[in-house]
């Protein structure tokens, strides 16, 4: 391991934003780019909202993003403790180490630093020269003794031996502040590495936690894939520099960089995001999407613990290639799991348009009645057969029997959607169809 030791510090605030998700990834990406050390500390000392569950979402969407930290809470260390509800100890004795310097005065009962009010000079790593002077002695020490958070953030980076202090720019203006109170303990300052914001989707401003696509366990929920989300919080404000967007993680750790960082603000894109969880989606293997599959099947309420097992898995397999996302798994395959499924109207009028679809299934139906082989290729060589005979293109039988199995015009493979719904669902529907049929010709 290499002595480079970057953090993650966020405040449970009961939710885990995007942007704060970014920050941990950039700053585990840096650490596993370098062989360093990735530390979780938990910045917890608003007491209010410092809960169990708070935690709890911190370090599921961190687990969920497969981002493990090498030390933190449940990993253990040698720097720790790693909340800093239980850093008090040291914070007296850092405070101390600054009254016996004469770095502290009392004033209406807080105590303020005494800054030195040099320039104060960083090198940042992604905005390079910054400089700011502070102007005013500041307070260090609440009135009740408790010490504020420029002044434990910046004790907890020296004793925990952060190299590299990586976090938003937000708090690009605090770091004089800090830079102050590093030389005050004689501290040598870290490098710090400022990332852009992440902008909403529309309109100006930062994303803030009511926009949609701004909590992590939102996605989760939503059933999109978390290497798809790491994938794509990779590119908010960091680029290969050439046109690629889905990329392996190891491929991302080995050329990931500070400088690379861009200086402007990131907008976020939910398109390109649904786009990279869909290809995410189509090269999954086999087992991990009939797991997610079958899971988001049984919570949309399709499918039950006593559903036919095969079946499921066969629709599934079968849903995959053309499936955007989970997420729209209910809505794209419930016909599969109900006899009562709606004919989508716009779909029937189009076909209808075009000749009555009801002599292609009753055709296509008649054919299907009499064969044993109900494999794809067999289903091909049939409808072929029929279309030669009958002079049309295998389009109308497909768009025609589409419709009556299913009730839409788009979907999984013709061949496959007959194969998996079988042959005696298959009949059953076009007989229904047959039936039926008049009313959606009127439509
Ligand atoms: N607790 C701070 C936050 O959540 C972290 C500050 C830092 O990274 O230095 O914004």
């Amino acid at each position: 391991m290499s002595d480079l030791r970057v953090r993650f510090a966020p405040s449970p605030t009961g939710f885990f934003h995007i942007g704060s998700a970014r920050t941990a990834l950039f700053n585990w990406l840096y650490a596993r780019h370098t062989g360093g050390t990735f530390v979780l500390r938990i910045e917890d000392t608003d007491k209010q909202r410092n809960t169990e569950e708070a935690l709890q979402v911190i370090f599921d969407g961190m687990r969920w993003l497969g981002m493990q930290w090498d030390e933190g809470p449940e990993a253990g260390g040698d720097h720790g403790p790693y909340f800093q509800s239980q850093r008090d100890g040291i914070y007296q004795e850092y405070i101390q180490k600054l009254r016996d310097a004469d770095r502290i005065y009392e004033k209406d009962g807080a105590g303020y630093f005494r800054i030195s009010g040099e320039p104060q000079v960083i090198f940042d790593a992604v905005r390079g020269r910054v400089e700011r002077t502070e102007e005013k002695d500041f307070v260090v020490v609440r009135s009740d003794g408790s010490p504020v958070f420029h002044l434990v953030n910046v004790i907890d980076d020296i004793t925990m031996r952060i190299s590299h202090v990586i976090r938003g720019e937000d708090h690009l203006s605090n770091t004089s502040k800090h830079t102050e109170l590093f030389k005050a303990f004689g501290a040598p300052l870290p490098t710090f590495a400022h990332i852009p914001l992440i902008l909403k989707e529309n309109g100006p401003g930062k994303m803030s936690k009511r926009d949609k696509g701004a909590l992590i366990e939102d996605y989760r929920k939503r059933w999109f894939l978390p290497e798809a989300v790491r994938n794509y919080l990779c590119l908010l404000g960091w680029s290969p520099k050439d046109d690629r967007e889905v990329m392996a993680i190891e491929d991302i750790i080995r050329i990931f960089d500070l400088p690379q960082i861009n200086q402007n603000n990131a907008r976020f894109d939910e398109k390109k995001l649904s786009f990279i969880n869909s290809r995410y989606l189509h090269e999954m293997s086999k087992e991990s999407f009939l797991g997610m599959g079958r899971a988001a099947l049984l919570e949309t309420g399709l499918v039950s613990a006593d559903s036919d097992a095969d079946y499921v898995d066969a629709v599934l397999v079968l849903c995959q290639e053309k499936l955007r996302s989970i997420e729209d798994l209910g809505g794209f395959s419930e016909y599969f799991f109900k006899e009562d499924y709606a004919f989508d109207e716009k779909a029937a009028a189009k076909i209808f348009k075009k000749g009555d679809p009801r002599a292609r299934v009753a055709e296509l139906k008649e054919g299907l009645g009499s064969v044993d082989d109900f494999s794809e290729e067999a289903l091909e060589a049939l409808v072929q057969g029929l279309a030669e005979r009958h002079g049309v293109s295998t389009g109308e039988y497909i768009h025609a029997c589409r419709l009556a199995v299913s009730g839409r015009s788009v979907g999984p493979s013709f061949y496959g959607l007959l194969r998996v719904l079988g042959q005696e669902r298959v009949l059953i529907r076009m007989d229904r169809f047959l039936a039926d049929a008049g009313i959606l010709a009127m439509g």
